[in-house]
């Protein structure tokens, strides 16, 4: 392989001679035909692929109110005079589109002044800014900024709705019985049975007495130490807000206006999964959409990748499936066909992940890793366990973006609002935070 590009000299080119020697190689030319290049492929379609034709689903209404949810986020790291700064801008966005008015947009080339005046009506924005390394905010080291900021940003969007949903969520406050907090390391004493009182937001840790959050059950804090914070902890806090904006979404129409939530759809970008000891949060997610379910009401929840392991799978399998048919991977076929690990370990996506995923080639050019909730965990979904399933294969056709390849319109326009590098560059973000430590 290469040498990569240093800081000095340029990328390693491959001599465009080498492989001379390789094709008068005996050995290599033995291990190739052992190979078998030249047999006949086996038909991918009979490797454990049930294909579902889409537009035989039956006819069904389309899903009239459409909430797309994105977020973006921009490192900034100070250089030149030690100590070096390190700090982030985080900023996520929901916007709310009926079909109607989408209707009225050109999706190829949409008229700037009919999105302005969308976005203004539909649009809801939130900001935060986090210090990584070398940053004292409010007196605290890194350590405790970073907690308090985590606190504070889920309290002070939409008027304290946000952090309304974690309780939430985390409390099952959609329950009959009252569900007391799952037991957390404490971010002080680092005891594993941290608790607070059913719904507070703060309160004393039962073992050190010390001010605990009900954002330190995330375990924010495993991933920092007192004067430094991983870079990863700032696109973890993105994807839980992201989740916890929708899900705040979803909260206020089922208390208010199940018939509305029924008609609704929620379309995040990226998977629909949360990883590692931020988890917790699955197993809630997937208990209220199962809940949901039970009571009649889908809950309809789409997530797109765009890139990754699933995204290049797919580019390689798509030629063999045809336009207008799905696939639904079963756990094993992901262990076996994507991570390539033995199937001895854990299912696929148990505790990470609240949603199945579809493969969707719409037609040659526009080919989709979707995500869509099952409730509770299958290893091995059909298309009746994915929740809203026909409803959102039939709205989809009206919302794919002719400008990007395998572009959802609300993904597209979310991103659009949702983009901190688009308007204040690297550079405007830096010049805004040296103002503010004037
Ligand atoms: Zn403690």
């Amino acid at each position: 392989m290469p040498y990569e590009k240093g800081q000095r000299l340029p990328a390693e080119h491959a001599s465009k001679i080498g492989h001379i020697d390789l094709t008068k190689s005996e050995f290599v030319r033995k291990i190739v035909e052992d190979l078998g290049l030249n047999e006949e492929s086996e038909d991918y379609s009979q490797r454990d692929m049930p294909i579902i034709s889409v537009s035989n689903l039956g006819s069904t209404s389309l899903i009239p109110m459409i909430y797309g949810i994105d977020g973006s986020m921009q490192i900034i790291e100070e250089k030149g005079k030690w100590p070096f700064k390190r700090y982030a801008f985080i900023k996520t966005a929901m916007l709310r589109i009926d079909f109607r008015s989408l209707e009225k947009i050109d999706k190829n080339y949409p008229n700037p002044f009919e999105l302005e005046s969308l976005m203004k009506k539909s649009a809801i924005y939130h900001y935060t800014a986090f210090p990584l390394r070398n940053i004292s905010y409010e007196g605290l080291n890194i350590y405790d900024a970073i907690r308090s900021i985590v606190f504070k940003s889920l309290k002070q969007t939409l008027e304290e709705e946000v952090l309304e949903t974690l309780k939430w969520l985390l409390y099952e406050k959609w329950a009959a019985t009252k569900k007391q907090l799952e037991f957390f390391e404490c971010p002080h004493c680092h005891s594993p049975r941290a608790t607070l009182e059913y719904d507070a937001e703060v309160g004393p840790c039962p073992i050190c007495g010390r001010e605990i959050f009900i954002t330190d059950c995330l375990g924010f804090h495993q991933d920092m130490n007192q004067d430094i914070a991983r870079d990863s902890i700032i696109g973890t806090y993105m994807i839980i807000h992201e989740t916890l904006l929708m899900l705040t979404g979803v909260r206020l129409l089922w208390d208010r206006n199940k018939s509305v939530l029924k008609d609704s759809l929620f379309i995040k970008d990226g998977p629909l999964s949360i990883r590692a000891q931020y988890s917790k949060l699955v197993q809630p997610i997937r208990r209220f959409l199962s809940h949901a379910r039970s009571c009649g009401i889908e809950v309809n929840i789409l997530g797109q990748e765009k890139t990754g392991a699933f995204r290049d799978h797919f580019d390689m399998i798509s030629p063999c499936i045809d336009a207008g048919y799905a696939f639904i991977p079963s756990s094993s076929y992901i262990i076996r066909e994507i991570q390539g690990r033995s199937e001895t370990g854990a299912p696929y996506g148990k505790d990470t992940n609240y949603g199945a995923k579809v493969f969707y080639k719409f037609n040659n050019y526009h080919k989709m890793v979707l995500n869509i909730p099952i409730g509770d965990y299958l290893s091995d979904p059909k298309e009746n366990d994915l929740i809203g399933f026909e409803r959102i294969m039939a709205t989809l056709p009206s919302i794919i973006s002719n400008r990007f390849e395998g572009a959802i319109y609300p993904i597209e326009l979310a991103n659009g609002i949702a983009s901190l590098s688009s308007y204040p560059s690297a550079k405007v973000l830096e010049l805004f935070a040296s103002e503010l430590r004037k």
